[in-house]
């Protein structure tokens, strides 16, 4: 069995599900395929959960009116026979008018679930009754069945796959299953999400509970690139990655895969291709246990960082002072991405500011407190990046660009700085203009 994912770029064009269908079709083997909603779908069901709070009615309706259009045009456009087209459009207006009625219940996190994962609903049933049209016999599967996600960070992929075997048994042989991305049933037995973009994590929750051969990940871009390409020239796909570098690269800010993607497959070494829809011929990039190449393969940046520095004279020379700092972020379940220190002062930064009030509060009885908000990290990864030559050229930098903090040697893979957003698009260039335009990525190794 393959596993093989398609983002909402994929899935958001006709063109597009013409390419998902023809790169479903090729090749022998069964095919698990998980697809994402069209793109802007969920955003849109967001809005919607957003005005069941507002209590705006007139509003969701021409939403939900707007998605109905969307869908069926891609109905017409795609399933020739007039029977099919009328049913998939009448199981369309039905899930439409279900999630009318959910956004009439009491507002929960459940309604916030059902509403924001019924994307993925929509477009996987057109998807199937499309290969129908076309004499592609499929299965498809409704993820609630068997994507049970307890713990988010820590699936359990046995379990998962115990209970897809069960959702199988009694259909017949096929060669292509569909289901949803995004959606998971959690530890109280409710329909939940996987978080933003967390459809690359079914596939990969999914590859490891199906043992699969491998797990591809599609999307509208050529691979992981060496630099964001959004806003730095002549970045190139990066052919092979290890999963430590992926995961660190995804953690980091490259928008291309959910930070989370990786960890299931693993322990397994099920390898995650990542590959163009709209380029299926290009190689784009593998991540595996087998990466080749040492040095410095790639530069990303994550926005939205809050850096906090706590000065103490009390830190000099005590002990304990800084598990008790650790401890207040830990009670509030933040977690800490980089650290500096000095025999006075420790600077750290987090992602999440949800909780940042009432830490400051905590912390405020340890010393002087800065809170720096608008924040970037931006990443040098690769496997020994700390060995290689060219990332000293960070140091370069700091002639004519202020960074707040850099933390070297926390893992031989990571080099990091932190910057302020407003210099992190020069720092990109900068950066890749030291240490890849100089000489070809090949030759620091
Ligand atoms: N449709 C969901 C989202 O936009 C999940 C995904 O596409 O990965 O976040
Ligand atoms: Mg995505």
């Amino acid at each position: 069995m393959k596993v093989l994912k398609f983002g909402g770029t994929s899935v958001g064009s006709i063109e597009g599900i013409r390419n998902v269908k023809s790169i479903s079709c090729s090749g022998t083997g069964k095919k698990l395929l998980v697809l994402s909603a069209m793109s802007g779908v969920t955003n849109e069901l967001v809005r919607i959960t957003e005005l069941i709070a507002a209590d705006d009615e007139t509003s969701i309706d021409m939403i939900l009116g707007l998605l109905e259009i969307k869908h069926f045009q891609v109905i017409e456009e795609l399933i020739e026979n007039k029977l099919l087209r009328y049913e998939t459009k009448n199981e369309i207006s039905a899930i439409l008018s279900e999630l009318k009625k959910t956004t009439k219940r009491e507002y929960s996190e459940v309604i916030y679930s059902l509403v924001v994962t019924a994307g993925e609903r929509m477009l996987t049933r057109i998807f199937s009754a499309y290969l129908e049209d076309c004499g592609v016999a499929n299965h498809l599967l409704d993820a609630r069945d068997f994507m049970q996600v307890n713990n988010l960070e820590n699936p359990d992929t046995t379990l998962v796959g115990h209970k897809f075997k069960e959702t199988v048994s009694s259909l017949t042989e096929t060669d292509i299953y569909i289901t949803q991305g995004f959606v998971r049933i959690d530890e109280n037995n409710r329909v939940n999400t996987l978080k933003r973009g967390g459809s690359d994590y079914t596939a990969t929750i999914l590859g490891a509970a199906l043992d699969a051969q491998e797990v591809q990940i599609w999307t509208d871009i050529d691979g992981f690139h060496n630099n964001d390409p959004r806003y730095v020239e002549h970045t190139h796909p990066i052919a092979e990655l290890s999963f430590e570098e992926a995961a660190e690269l995804a953690y980091f800010g490259a928008k291309i895969l959910h930070p989370q993607t990786v960890s299931p497959v693993i322990h397994k070494n099920i390898p995650v291709y990542l590959k163009n829809t709209f380029t299926p011929f290009l190689p784009g990039t593998k991540i595996s246990a087998e990466a080749t190449g040492k040095g410095l393969k790639a530069i990303s940046a994550k926005d939205g960082i809050t850096a906090i520095k706590i000065k103490s004279n009390r830190m000099l020379m005590a002990h304990g002072f800084l598990r008790k700092i650790f401890e207040v972020f830990d009670r509030h379940q933040t977690a800490i991405d980089m650290i500096t220190t000095s025999e006075i002062a420790i600077s750290l930064t987090i992602d999440d500011n949800r909780n940042l009030v009432k830490i400051i509060e905590e912390i405020d009885d340890y010393g002087e407190i800065t809170v720096e908000k608008n924040h970037s990290i931006i990443c040098l990864v690769g496997e020994s990046v700390i060995k290689d030559k060219k990332a000293s050229s960070i140091f370069e930098l700091l002639h004519d660009t202020s960074i707040r903090m850099i933390s070297y040697g926390g893992s031989n893979n990571n080099i990091s700085l932190l910057v302020d957003t407003s210099n992190k698009i020069s720092v990109l260039q900068k950066l890749h203009q030291k240490v890849f335009e100089a000489k070809p990525v090949e030759e620091f190794v």
